[in-house]
């Protein structure tokens, strides 16, 4: 059954990607991995879904790439959370190889969603807009709506089964390297 869950969220990201790629192309933006990327960002994951299809893609990885993106792990936590540190440092994932994801197909949303100018309409509120990177320069274009919360809505419903099927419970808020060690 979480096999179909999986199937479900590939789905999802598969719309979530071609609606990031249809409104680069309006703002002819390329990320080309600057500083602003989701890679160095410091991001944390709050679905159980998204953690396991993570971990499932890294699975398939080769076991001494696993080993080393495990120590690279560490030391992301060490240096971000140990000793006071107040996570504001900008770190490379450790999921991040010589520039490429690791488990490209498996990242989570947010890797996916970052970097454009977005909005995110929650009933009763006034809609938030995003600006997008710094790279972008999406202020000289006409602006383009990258609306996030049909993807967002979709992402709790699968989570909500997802939690159903596996008992998971509680709140989870955790980085790629906390995914990664605990
Ligand atoms: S999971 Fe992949 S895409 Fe996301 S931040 Fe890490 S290396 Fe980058």
């Amino acid at each position: 059954m979480t096999t179909e869950l999986f199937n479900l969220l590939s789905d999802i990201y598969f719309t979530m990607d071609k609606a990031w790629d249809a409104a680069a192309a309006r703002y002819n933006f390329r990320c080309e991995g600057c500083e602003d990327n989701c890679c160095t960002s410091l991001f944390f994951h709050h679905s159980f879904i998204e953690k396991a299809f993570l971990l499932h893609g890294f699975e398939q990885i080769a076991p001494a790439i696993k080993e080393k993106a495990i120590s690279r792990a560490g030391t992301y936590y060490t240096k971000t959370f140990a000793h006071g540190n107040t996570a504001s440092k900008k770190m490379m994932c450790p999921l991040n190889q010589e520039g490429k994801c690791l488990i490209y197909a498996h990242r989570p949303m947010i890797c996916r969603l970052h970097g454009l100018p977005h909005e995110l309409h929650k009933p009763g509120s006034v809609p938030f807009k995003g600006p997008g990177c710094h790279a972008g320069f999406f202020e000289a274009h006409p602006y383009f709506p990258l609306d996030r919360t049909p993807f967002y809505k979709k992402m709790a419903a699968i989570e909500i089964q997802f939690r159903r099927e596996t008992g998971k419970t509680g709140k989870i808020k955790e980085t790629v390297a906390q995914m990664l060690l605990f």
